[in-house]
Order: structure tokens, then sequence, then C-alpha cells
């Protein structure tokens, strides 16, 4: 059986119109997501660019042949950006365009009247290497993410191996050549690539849906003033963190911070010089704390940390150091930034229990206002108990 490589051609371009116009309406609408943009678009070019291979043999050749090629390597590009949006990385236009440039140029200049493997070579290399591109990103998503990235980065793995299959075989024996055209010509690709391209647009579907969940569940747990992690966020991640931290028996402390007489910030200077000073204190505690620790904005102009493997006296090193960097920062009208009041505890020393770390923190720093603010205060055990019965425990906080 031969397989016309016309009708072919006709069939995938006539499946990826179909394909397009479910995706937009279904999936492109409703999530909006960067994703299937990028995959609506790589549709698109697509079936644009195997309709302007029907052209091969008219006197349009000479044009519609290397745009055909330049049409398909942007669609795969377009797969690979997409993929990309999923980490978040936005790739940049000179990446974007390379691959496409390179085609266009070497098939323009392969006697593209005549020549329907105007390119050859490139197309060829450039559909694999960018195919490999896309596989090696969706390979690389998060473990949480969506079960299709697998199947996904699968697929297009074998597509771009296949594709430097052709590349190779082509540069060894050229388009006529026996194993070529058995193997690897224009028809057997084109059924294959149209398989992949209606499972593949299921799972992109999917993958859509999946980061518009991603990117709303971000923004739930984050801080829209600040971008820390706001309450909720924090205290979800912190049980995670605490949980681990019992499980291995390690330290760890629990610190609350309140900007002091902040009120007089926002009644002196306006609302919007409070809220520089907020964003300068989550600059500050951002730039202090390692990757691995959590801090969040607890409320109004009070922030919350948990230092994982962190000791009390190394805390009080870095409430220091965040004091000191909000100072380095500048204010709106040049006026001075408040201080901070800092509640320490060890969060070994109340069992791994969350809620009562934040007591005992929350204590000790009612106890670091109550002695004169701008300082740091260790929550002592039981000593620390009667918030408001007494501001300083007889045995109890250490001013640091
Ligand atoms: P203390 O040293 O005892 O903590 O005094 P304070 O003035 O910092 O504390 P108080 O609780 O009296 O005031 C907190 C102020 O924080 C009151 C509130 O208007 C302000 N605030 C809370 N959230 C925001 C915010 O998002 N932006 C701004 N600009 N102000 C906020
Ligand atoms: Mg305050
Ligand atoms: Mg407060």
């Amino acid at each position: 059986m031969t397989l016309d490589t016309t009708t072919l051609r006709i069939a995938f371009g006539a499946i990826a119109v179909t394909l397009f116009v479910l995706f937009y309406t279904v999936s492109f609408r409703q999530t909006r997501s960067a994703y299937s943009a990028w995959w609506c678009a790589a549709v698109a070019l697509f079936f644009t660019g195997s309709f302007s291979f029907l052209l091969d043999g008219t006197a349009h050749q000479v044009w519609a042949n290397p745009l055909g090629n330049t049409l398909l390597v942007l669609g795969t590009v377009s797969v690979w950006a997409g993929a990309r949006t999923l980490r978040t990385s936005k790739p940049a236009w000179i990446q974007l365009s390379a691959a496409p440039l390179l085609t266009l140029f070497a098939s323009a200049l392969d006697s593209p009247a005549t020549n329907t493997w105007s390119g050859g070579p490139v197309f060829l290399g450039m559909m694999s290497l960018t195919i490999g591109l896309a596989s090696w990103e969706l390979w690389r998503l998060p473990s949480s993410y969506s079960k299709v990235q697998a199947p996904l980065a699968v697929s297009s793995g074998f597509l771009a191996i296949l594709y430097l299959a052709r590349c190779l075989v082509f540069v060894v024996e050229g388009p006529d050549g026996r194993i070529f055209t058995t193997y690897f010509g224009s028809g057997i690709t084109t059924l294959i690539t149209m398989l992949l391209l209606v499972v593949v647009s299921f799972s992109a579907a999917a993958l859509s849906a999946e980061q518009i969940a991603t990117d709303l569940r971000a923004r739930a747990d984050r801080d829209a003033l600040t971008g820390l992690l706001n309450r909720s966020g924090f205290l979800d991640l912190a049980t995670t963190h605490t949980d681990r931290l019992a499980r291995t028996e390690r330290s760890g402390t629990l610190i609350l911070a309140d900007l002091d007489f902040f009120k007089s910030v926002n009644d002196t200077h306006g609302h919007a010089a409070g809220d520089t000073v907020l964003k300068a204190f989550a600059e500050a505690c951002t730039e202090t704390v390692r990757s691995t620790d959590l801090v969040g904005r607890y409320g109004g102009e009070e922030f919350i940390f948990l230092l994982p493997g962190a000791t009390v006296s190394r805390s009080e090193d870095i409430t220091r150091d965040v004091s000191m960097a909000l100072r380095g920062h500048s204010t709106p009208g040049g006026f001075e930034m408040p201080t901070v009041s800092y509640g320490i505890a060890a969060i070994e020393s109340t069992g791994y229990d969350l809620d009562a770390a934040i007591d005992a923190a929350d204590r000790a720093l009612y106890a670091a206002k109550a002695s004169g603010r701008d300082r740091s205060v260790r929550a002592i055990g039981p000593a620390m108990e009667g918030r408001g019965s007494s501001a300083e425990p007889p045995d109890g906080p250490v001013r640091v």
C-alpha cells in the first residue's frame, strides 16, 4: 500500500483545523491560559504550513515550499514556548525566532522553485530540535503537575527522535533514497504526526486547565501587597514543614514580627507610605532568609517566619539582619523606617505543635513590645504564660 502524500496532507490539515476550532472554543476561551494560547497558535501554524505544501508542483512552489517549512517549525517552536509557560519561564523572542529564520533562509536558498525538499536537512533538524526542547520542558515539570505531562513528554520525545532519524537518513541518502522513501517519507510522517496531534491536543486541554488551577492556587496563597505568603498559605506550608521537623527531630524556630508604632507612619505620612514600608519589610525579609525558610504576612503589619533547622540564637541574628535591611531601604518622604519587635519560639520546645509555637512567639512578641520595642524576645517555656498579666515574666524574655 502506498500512502498518497497529498491526500494525507489534506487530511492532516482538515484534522488540524477541526482541532484548532475545538481547542479554541473549548479550552482557550474558557481558560485563557498562556499554554492554550500557544497551543492554538501551534495548531493554526501546522495546518497553514501543511496547506502551503499543497502548492508544491505549481508555480507557487517557489514561495510556498519555504513558507510551509517555516510555518511548521514556527508551530513546533510554539509548542515549546507553551511548555515553557507551564514553568513560568517566558522564552525570549530571539529564542523563538532563531529556528524559523534559519529554516526560512536555508529553504529560500535551496532552489525552492524546483526542489520540493528545499532546505530539507535544516528543516528536519530544526523540527527535531524544537520538538525535543518541548519534550524536555514537559519532562522537567514538577511532579505535582497533572498526570498527562509524562505521556505528552514521551509522545513529543518520540516525534523528535523520528525527525532526527529523518534528518540523518536524508543527509546520508537524500530524499529519493530507498530507506528515506520507505520509512521516513512525508506520507508516513504525516500519518504519525496526525495521530500524535489528536492525542496531544487532549492532553494539552488538561494541562491548560491545570495551569489556570495552579495559577489560582498560587494567587490564593499570596498576599497581594507584599507578594509574601498570606496567613493561610503560610499555615498550610508551615504545617507540612513542622511535621517534617518532628519526624526527623530537627530544631526550628517560629518568629512573629510586628512593626513598631506603624499606625503613626500611616497617620503622619499617609496610607500609601505605610504600604511602601510594608513592602520594604517584606523585601528585607526575603533578602535575609534562606529560600528554604518560610515568611508570611500574618495580618496588618504583623509577619511570621518559620526557619527550619535554625536555633533560637541564629534566629536572633536573623531578626537583627532583617531590621538592618529594613533600615537600608529608602522611604517616600525620607522619613525613618519604623523599628520592629520580634517574638521567637523554638518549635521543638512546643513538641512540634505549630499552634503552640505561634502562641509562644506571640507572648514573647508582647513582652518585646512591653519592654521597649525594637528588640527580639525568646519565648521561654511555661514562664511565658499569662500574656497580658505580666509583660516581663520573672525569668522570661531575653532581650537581644
Ligand atoms: P505597636 O508598636 O504597638 O505595634 O503599634 P502600631 O501602631 O504598630 O500598632 P497598631 O495595631 O495600633 O496599628 C497597626 C496599624 O497598621 C493600623 C492599621 O491601619 C495599619 N495597617 C494594617 N494593614 C495595613 C496595610 O495594608 N497598609 C497600611 N498602610 N496600613 C495598614
Ligand atoms: Mg505594630
Ligand atoms: Mg500589630
